[in-house]
C-alpha cells in the first residue's frame, strides 16, 4: 500500500466520519487499512464529526469496532466543541435544556453544566438551549425547547446539517431540528458549532499541530466539510461514499481540491 502521490506531502489529515469512514452501521469498505497505513508513515489524524449523538469515547469504541485505533484526544466532535464553547463564554454554572441524543447530554454533564429535563423547562429558568440529532424528537421536546428560547434562553446548535447518509438513504439531520425551532420563535441559534464553522477546525489544527497548508479535509459533504477546510485554508478532499453525488460536486462553484470514490483510493 501507497499513498497516491498528491496526498503524500500532507502531514495532517482531518477526517469526517458519517459518510466517509462509516454510513449508517457499516464501516465503509477498506478504510481502516487507509488510516492504519497513514499511522505507519507517521501522519497525524483527527476524527472531526458534526454528529453530536455520542461523546468522544463513544466514537473511539465505535472505531476501534471498525477496527481503527483512536485516542480521545484524536476525536473532536460537536458535541464536545459546543461544551467547550459554552465553558468558556459563559463559565460552568449554567442550566441547559437539551435537545439531543445521550452522547450530548453526557458530554454536557462531564463539564458540569446542570441538565434540565423536559417537564422542568416549563416552571425553571433556562439559560441555554442546545440543539443536536435527536432520534427520539417529539413535539413535547420541540416545544419546550421554543418555549425556552422565547423566553429568554440562549440557542445554541451543535450543527446544521440537513440530513444524515444511512443504509436507508439521507434521513433528517440536526439541521431540519434547528430550522424547526427557528421558524416557531423567530429565532436564529446565536452560533452552529459544527462545520462550516472556522473554529472547530482551528479546534482540530490545534490537535493535529500542523499547517493549514500541510493538512488534508476529507469529508463528504460540500457545504460543511469543504467549506471549513476553505475557511481553514487546508486542502480538501471530498469522497462519494457519503451525501455528495459526483454530479452534485459537478455543479458545485464551491470546488474541492480532490475528488475520490472513496477513501480507500487515497492509496495505491
Ligand atoms: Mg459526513
Amino acid at each position: 500500500m501507497k499513498l497516491k502521490k498528491e496526498f503524500q506531502k500532507f502531514k495532517g489529515f482531518i477526517f469526517d466520519c458519517d459518510g466517509v469512514i462509516w454510513r449508517g452501521e457499516n464501516k465503509i469498505e477498506g478504510v481502516d487499512s487507509v488510516i492504519r497505513y497513514l499511522r505507519k508513515e507517521n501522519k497525524r489524524i483527527v476524527f472531526l464529526t458534526n454528529n453530536s449523538t455520542k461523546t468522544r469515547e463513544e466514537y473511539a469504541k465505535r472505531l476501534k469496532l471498525f477496527g481503527i485505533d483512536a485516542k480521545i484526544d484524536e476525536i473532536v466532535t460537536s458535541g464536545y466543541v459546543t461544551a467547550q464553547y459554552l465553558r468558556e463564554k459563559y463559565g460552568r454554572n449554567l442550566r441547559l435544556y437539551i435537545i439531543g441524543e445521550s452522547g450530548l447530554i453526557e458530554e454536557m454533564k462531564n463539564f458540569g453544566f446542570t441538565i434540565l429535563s423536559e417537564r422542568e423547562v416549563w416552571h425553571c429558568k433556562i439559560n441555554v438551549v442546545v440543539v443536536g440529532l435527536d432520534r427520539k424528537l417529539t413535539y413535547e421536546k420541540l416545544a419546550a425547547g421554543a418555549y425556552a428560547i422565547l423566553n429568554g434562553a440562549k440557542f445554541i446548535a451543535t450543527n446544521a446539517d440537513p440530513n444524515i447518509p444511512t443504509e436507508k438513504g439521507l434521513l433528517p439531520g440536526a439541521g431540519a431540528i434547528v430550522s424547526f425551532l427557528k421558524v416557531s420563535t423567530g429565532v436564529k441559534p446565536e452560533i452552529v458549532i459544527g462545520k462550516p464553522n472556522v473554529e472547530i477546525m482551528n479546534f482540530a489544527l490545534k490537535i493535529l499541530g500542523t499547517d493549514p497548508e500541510n493538512t488534508l479535509v476529507v469529508g463528504d459533504r460540500i457545504e460543511t466539510d469543504i467549506i471549513a477546510a476553505k475557511r481553514a485554508r487546508c486542502k480538501s478532499l471530498i469522497v462519494l461514499t457519503g451525501a455528495t453525488t459526483l454530479e452534485e460536486v459537478k455543479k458545485s462553484e464551491i470546488k474541492p481540491d480532490f475528488i475520490l470514490e472513496s477513501l480507500l483510493d487515497m492509496v495505491l
